[in-house]
């Protein structure tokens, strides 16, 4: 070999072994790198408030960190299970066919909301990202994210859009139904009226102040209670006609313009009509009220106070808008024959009634011994299950005209209108 030859081969050795010796530093460069990621993630997933956790491609929770608590569980006690368990059933199904095909697109998501539910059972909103752990078919493995708990502001702003969504679907699909209970007179033992009062099918059963309030807090309280109104006033048609109509309104529905509009543009004549205000917060300003309620008792509307005896604002209303009634509250009637300071509050609100010419009504009746005490503090009508549940019958609506309790007065007895 020449001594060109020998140059070449050193030169070569040397390369090889100037690039076997950057490989191993580099080589350990990047195992020290890669360890010092794992140490940086242990420690973000050990201090993190996020709920971090990976899942296998059946959905079962493979890793997990004690972000888990914010669903009431330990990482070993989510570890193993199906993610779907812990979300709330009523969204589920929607929830598997997104996921699903996500997976089989080899994706992910960002911040979307979750209902899911605490270990004790209450929901718990949460905001959940993932990403696809991808296999060698390019499908998701299974997935790997964060989860956190919505923050108040996007959870109060995510309730609202759910309580409008399903108010509007009961105002589109015209979902309000009316049930009439009877009013019975306590010195003629007759009826003498109905309450009507609003049904709104669901599963669970809401009832209807609850749908009212999510109405209200999203703006279409006034929408709501107008339907009602125009469905009590169509279902009353079918009523016996010596019944007068009992109806409800809220203050901020009665100062409206429509609300007026349907009661005068209706064929039920103001006269057969009494409105119960239904408020229980103070009312700042009476003009608009008194201005509409003027103008519909000079023609005939009477007007009553609800639930009197349940807070103060339905004695504001008593004093400022002078009613032809005054609802005594389910709160006041319950157990008023074994309570002693329930009859004084009763039998009070009977004198001022009498100063005011206005006539006295006790609500949510439930018991003989109730109803016997209400005929003794000279009370003029009741209203309870004792004496009929509310009914969406028009059958049975049509028994009640003529209806009498057993013995009128003070030893009056009740025969139930089932
Ligand atoms: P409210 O006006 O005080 O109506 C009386 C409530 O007591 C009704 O509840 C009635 O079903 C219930 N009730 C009747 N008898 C008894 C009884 O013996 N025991 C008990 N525990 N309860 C009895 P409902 O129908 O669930 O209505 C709740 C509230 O929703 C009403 O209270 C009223 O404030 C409001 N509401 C109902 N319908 C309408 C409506 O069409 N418009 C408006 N603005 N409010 C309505
Ligand atoms: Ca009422
Ligand atoms: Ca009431």
């Amino acid at each position: 070999m020449s001594g060109h030859d020998w140059a070449i081969i050193i030169v070569v050795v040397l390369a090889v072994v100037l690039v076997r010796t950057l490989w191993l530093v580099a080589g350990a460069a990047s195992a020290r790198d890669a360890a010092r990621l794992q140490n940086t993630l242990t420690s973000l997933a050990e201090t993190t408030h996020d709920w971090l956790w990976r899942t296998d491609r059946e959905g079962r929770i493979i890793y997990s960190n004690s972000g888990s608590t914010l669903l009431g569980y330990l990482p070993d006690d989510v570890t193993g299970r199906k993610a779907y368990e812990l979300i709330d059933p009523a969204g589920l199904p929607e929830w598997q066919v997104r996921v699903a095909d996500l997976g089989r697109l080899g994706l992910g998501w960002s911040d979307i909301t979750l209902h899911m539910r605490h270990r004790d059972g209450h929901l718990v909103d949460i905001e959940c990202s993932a990403a696809p752990i991808i296999g060698r078919d390019g499908r998701a493995e299974g997935f790997e994210g964060t989860a956190r708990p919505l923050s108040a502001d996007v959870a109060l702003a995510t309730t609202r859009s759910h309580q409008r969504h399903r108010v509007e679907q009961i105002l589109s699909d015209h979902s309000v139904r009316i049930a009439f209970q009877p009013i019975v007179s306590l010195s003629t033992g007759a009826v003498v009226g109905v309450e009507a009062l609003a049904r709104i099918d669901s599963d669970p059963y809401i009832p209807p102040d609850i749908w009212l309030r999510d109405a209200a807090d999203v703006g279409l309280g006034v929408s709501l209670e107008l339907q009602a109104l125009q469905c009590a006033l169509d279902s009353a048609t079918a009523l016996p006609p010596n019944l007068y109509v009992s109806i409800n309104a809220s203050p901020r529905t009665i100062a409206d313009p429509a609300f007026l509009e349907l009661l005068l543009s209706h064929d039920t004549a103001l006269d057969r009509l009494v409105l119960e205000i239904t408020e229980h917060e103070s009312v700042s300003d009476y003009e608009p009220l008194t201005n509409t309620l003027g103008f519909a008792r000079s023609r005939g509307l009477r007007l009553a106070v609800d639930d009197a005896g349940s807070g103060y604002a339905s004695f504001r209303h008593i004093l400022t808008l002078r009613p032809d009634y005054i609802k005594l509250d389910r709160d006041l009637t319950a157990g008023i024959d074994t309570d002693a300071a329930r009859r004084a509050l009763a039998s009070a609100v009977v004198m001022f009634a009498l100063e005011l010419d206005a006539q006295v009504t006790a609500e949510g009746v439930e018991t003989e011994g109730e109803l016997d005490t209400l005929c003794s503090l000279s009370v003029d009508a009741a209203q309870g299950y004792y004496l009929a549940r509310p009914s969406t019958d028009p059958a049975e609506w049509a028994r009640w005209a003529g209806r009498r309790l057993g013995v009128v007065g003070r030893d009056t007895r009740a025969i139930g209108f089932g």
